[in-house]
């Protein structure tokens, strides 16, 4: 496992920040008059969750749910296994569903589908982090913060191996360490 001295910034901290203040006045303005769910897409999107949280100007309600990595079938279907559930109700309600980064798009497009059949007043995305060169579903992403190129990416939430997570900053993993890292994904 690599120090991170090895991974070269991406994105600073402050850029960050800049970005998800951004994002949240957006949401601020799109959902004036609404209390929308913010829904977190665990692990990666806790460190999102709580900085945009915090600066959206709405009476919001906060929700978690985990999906497993993908299984070798389920990584071309885009089915995804959902390990831990909503807590709340979703009906009726305003959902925004907060992730980290959307890559091939088959786990937002999933959640997406499933949480539509519990009848909420509206499900939208919104991610820190976007690969459009690496899209296998077309999906629309609402709110977007930055386009990266299709790198391995590390820190604010996004691991590797469980490592890198607290990093306040993201980072691209070495070529040498992130080789692999799909295969290993797949064969889960
Ligand atoms: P998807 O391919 O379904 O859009 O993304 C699935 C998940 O793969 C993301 O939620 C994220 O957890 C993980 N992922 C995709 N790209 C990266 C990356 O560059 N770095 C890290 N750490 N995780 C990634």
């Amino acid at each position: 496992m690599q120090p991170p001295e090895v991974i070269e910034q991406l994105l600073g901290a402050e850029e960050i920040e800049g970005k998800v203040r951004e994002l949240a006045a957006r949401i601020t303005e799109d959902y004036r008059g609404k209390d929308p769910v913010l829904v977190g897409v665990l692990k990666g999107a806790f460190v999102m969750m709580a900085d945009l949280s915090r600066c959206i100007d709405l009476p919001v309600e906060m929700d978690f749910i985990a999906v497993s990595s993908y299984g070798k079938e389920t990584a071309s279907s885009g089915v995804v296994r959902i390990v831990k559930d909503l807590d709340l109700d979703i009906e009726g309600r305003h959902v925004l569903l907060i992730e980290d980064i959307v890559d091939t798009g088959l786990t937002l497009n999933y959640l997406m589908n499933t949480l539509k059949t519990r009848n909420p007043a509206s499900v939208e995305v919104c991610v820190l982090l976007n690969k459009p060169e690496a899209r296998k579903v077309d999906m629309e992403v609402r709110y977007s913060g930055f386009e990266i190129p299709d790198r391995f990416v590390v820190g604010y939430g996004l691991d590797f191996a469980e490592r890198f997570r607290h990093l306040p900053y993201i980072g691209i993993l070495p070529d040498e360490v992130a080789t692999g890292v799909e295969e290993s994904w797949e064969t889960e």
